[in-house]
């Protein structure tokens, strides 16, 4: 591959066997755009962030501006969704997490879970942002078993005219939410309780401010600092009908939720793979030792090599797996697949990445520091790996190992 060719690719090395052909020349072109605001903007802000443990607020107005959401006639292409994300997490864990926060998360809550009228009244706002909301599924005491677990209730009260009042009656909302991402900026938590009248899990779009509703930002955390994650208390919290999304009867529901969005934290796991290798590589080149560069050497190649050899694996595990969810075939073991293994190739790749940065890859004045603490929590949200080894296990043998 001549030198002229590599640079006219966006993705120059990481992407070695030019899954990026697939973009077109316009959807490149605002990849592009997006390039040049986080090299400029996000990126000297992303050590100091880090270690204070806050969210750089003044990227989100300026991001939303370039159309990070959707740029083109909606909706998107999906490969051009995962390339999104992907450039996103090749930069920074924490800024991938928070735009799928919205663009993957809670705009799949009312996707899946909200009638065509509510899809029709809320949908534009969740894409200009408008409508921030958050995915509030985890418990304190439910992570891995919240499908059988979830004991967050709800409970359905008549209007006081003794019927269902003129917007249908309203629920009541008891219990508590953990880790749950970007809660603190939002306007509304999608929050899932069990209805105490049929035991079935239910969807509701909860006001943060509302009387009940209170937040505490988990702190001390070790790995994505810059995303705010809270733990969420819920108190006698009311709720209108109109504000339950109507399509949401199970817990089975959620698992369709869960299914389509499991594919965009393969992404994710992808672009930090990106991201890390091309900052260990670039300071292979630069760093010298016994008077060469480290790159030179035979054993840092072959961490390069096996660094590219994860990434180019699990690019081409998420191309093919957004080609199939694409033509519309969506199914727990495919997307529980791709999250595995991109999870565990990360793994390894930020770790090589690290090792080849030396005493300089502990600190935030290296990229490969951040990347390397910031991939133990993608490797853990959204379906452990034992999680998601245990749904393809399951789709194997016919045997559920985990399901009561
Ligand atoms: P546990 O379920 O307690 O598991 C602990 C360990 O035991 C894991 O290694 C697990 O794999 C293993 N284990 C559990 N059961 C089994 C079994 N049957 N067999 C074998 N091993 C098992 N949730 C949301 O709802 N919204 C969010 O926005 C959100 N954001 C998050 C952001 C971060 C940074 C993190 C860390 C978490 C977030 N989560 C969110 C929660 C996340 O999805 C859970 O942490 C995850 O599902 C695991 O649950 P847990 O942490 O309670 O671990």
């Amino acid at each position: 591959m001549s030198t002229t060719v590599l640079e006219q690719r966006l993705y120059s090395v990481a992407d070695w066997y030019d899954a990026e052909a697939l973009l077109t020349t316009e959807e490149r072109a605002v990849l592009g755009r997006l390039r040049n605001f986080l090299d400029t903007e996000a990126k000297p802000l992303l050590a100091e962030y880090w270690e204070r443990g806050d969210f750089p607020e003044q990227l989100v107005r300026p991001l939303i501006d370039l159309g990070i959401m959707e740029p083109f006639a909606a909706p998107a292409r999906g490969i051009y969704q995962g390339f999104r994300i992907f450039e996103l997490a090749r930069t920074d864990a924490s800024l991938a997490t928070w735009y799928t926060a919205q663009a993957g998360l809670f705009r799949t809550a009312i996707r899946i879970g909200a009638s065509e009228a509510q899809q029709k009244e809320w949908m534009p706002k969740v894409i200009d942002f408008s409508l921030k909301g958050v995915f509030s599924l985890t418990e304190p005491e439910h992570g891995s078993d919240i499908a059988g677990g979830l004991s967050t209730t709800a409970r359905f009260e008549t209007g006081v005219d003794g019927g269902a009042g003129p917007d249908g009656g309203s629920w009541v909302l008891d219990g508590a939410k953990r880790w749950i991402g970007g809660a603190s900026t939002a306007d509304v938590l999608c929050v899932f309780a069990r209805d105490v009248a049929d035991g079935q899990v239910k969807a509701f779009l909860v006001d943060r401010l509302a009387p009940g509703v209170s937040l505490e930002k988990i702190n001390g955390k070790t790995s994505l600092r810059m995303m705010q994650n809270a733990h969420i208390t819920l108190q006698n919290v009311r709720v209108p009908e109109a504000m339950r999304l109507h399509n949401v009867n199970s817990f089975k529901d959620v698992a369709a939720m869960l299914r389509a969005m499991r594919s965009d934290v393969a992404w994710i796991a992808t672009g930090i793979q990106a991201g890390s290798f091309e900052a260990a590589l670039s300071y292979a080149k630069e760093r010298r030792q016994f008077g060469r560069s480290l790159g030179s050497f035979q054993l840092v190649q072959e961490k390069l090599a096996r660094m590219l050899g994860n990434i180019t694996a699990s690019l081409s595990l998420v191309v093919r797996l957004t080609e199939q969810q694409g033509r519309g075939i969506y199914r727990d073991q495919d997307s529980a697949l791709a999250k595995m293994q991109t999870s565990l190739f990360m793994r390894e790749t930020v770790a090589l990445a690290r090792e080849v940065v030396g005493g300089n890859g502990i600190t935030l004045a290296s990229d490969v520091a951040r990347f390397h603490a910031d991939a133990e929590a993608v490797y853990s949200y959204e379906g452990t790996h034992d999680i998601n080894a245990l749904i393809i296990g399951r789709a194997l043998t016919g045997d559920s190992a985990f399901t009561r």
